[in-house]
């Protein structure tokens, strides 16, 4: 089959749900088209931005790295290394050799250093790995981006992540997080900096298919501690769907998205500053995983803004702290 734009080359990705089949160079050229009208349209990114990526190691953050870096956007790459047995450094390695292909040096970030690596915090406090990573995640892409001066930060969610996680909100009536649900979240004065999800409009296999074709080396297997996540259902249903109905995801999410819809609050309507802002407040905040509204306040413990006494993050350690020393006593005795 013949590529549906040049008309010269072999096709080499077949996309269903765009009626098209594109060689490598035209589909470089269609994806970035896609991310970037997806920044546009969302105003997620502003010229002066300096983006904060997390990468994690997988195919859609280096691939969202790789994109907005060849688009001219200042970035630095984040690692957090969450200290899971093996997996924690394959997926290092694979950020370490793609930033250095890029000539850049990654931001790394080493839980067990900090003494919270998840799977032992997680037992530790009895608490679903997922949860205390989110907390621990969300803090340090907080902290790390005031630290560094960073504007925005953006991470890796694709179509496939978003509207699974819109369908489950919406099995469940999650009435608060489908309100928040969005490409972008504004930072708060005093607050949260912006978080911008640039690859919301393109799916998974066309992330996928751009790592390959652009030779990006990826870790390929997925977290072990993501084997009950539910959104993995969700995708699922989602992709047999798909397959019936091609185009049926971004339809889903598109109308989801428009500002009519009641469901949603309008985060887009936000001011995004031309030049970029950096506030001291711009530090750690738990705001976002806890959805108050209001005027935050400084963690009692490290400064960071939250509506409660302290941070969400602060109690996880404490609660880690107090756990960790009650199983020393038990061993004394
Ligand atoms: S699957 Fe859970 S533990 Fe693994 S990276 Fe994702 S949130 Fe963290
Ligand atoms: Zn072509
Ligand atoms: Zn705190």
């Amino acid at each position: 089959m013949k590529c549906k734009r040049c008309r010269r080359a072999e096709a080499a990705v077949d996309l269903p749900s765009h009626h098209a089949a594109f060689c490598p160079d035209c589909f470089f050229l269609f994806f970035r088209r896609q991310v970037t009208e997806g920044i546009r349209k969302l105003r997620l990114l502003a010229p002066g931005d300096r983006v904060l990526v997390c990468v994690s190691g997988g195919k859609d953050s280096l691939v969202l790295w790789d994109v907005l870096m060849d688009e001219g956007y200042e970035t630095e790459g984040l690692f957090i290394d969450l200290g899971i047995d093996g997996y924690s450094d394959r997926s290092k390695e694979k950020v370490l050799a793609y930033a250095a292909s890029r000539g850049k040096t990654p931001i790394v970030v080493e839980l067990a250093k900090e003494g919270i690596p998840i799977p032992e915090a997680a037992r530790c406090v009895r608490m679903q790995e997922c949860s205390v990573c989110g907390t621990v995640k969300r803090y340090f892409f907080n902290r790390v981006a005031a630290e560094g001066k960073f504007t925005v930060v953006a991470t890796g969610h694709n179509l496939d992540d978003e509207t699974a996680r819109l369908l489950g909100n919406l099995l469940h009536w999650q009435r608060g997080h489908l309100a928040r649900q969005h490409p972008l979240l504004p930072g708060e004065e005093g607050g949260l900096v912006r978080k911008v999800k640039p690859l919301w409009r393109v799916s998974e296999v066309e992330t996928a298919a751009y790592g390959f074709l652009k030779g990006i080396d990826y870790v390929t297997e997925e977290c072990p501690m993501s084997e009950d996540a539910t959104s993995l259902v969700y995708k699922e249903a989602l992709s047999r769907i798909e397959d019936r109905m091609p185009g049926t995801r971004i339809v889903f999410y598109q109308g989801f998205l428009d500002p009519s819809n009641p469901l949603r609050k309008g985060p887009e309507a936000a001011p995004i500053p031309e030049e970029a802002p950096m506030a001291d407040a711009l530090r750690v905040t738990d705001v976002e995983a806890e959805g108050d509204t209001g005027t935050p306040r400084a963690c009692a413990a490290c400064g960071a803004p939250t509506y409660t006494e302290t941070c969400s993050f602060c109690r996880l350690k404490e609660r880690i702290r107090k756990a960790r020393s009650m199983r020393t006593a038990r061993g004394s005795r």
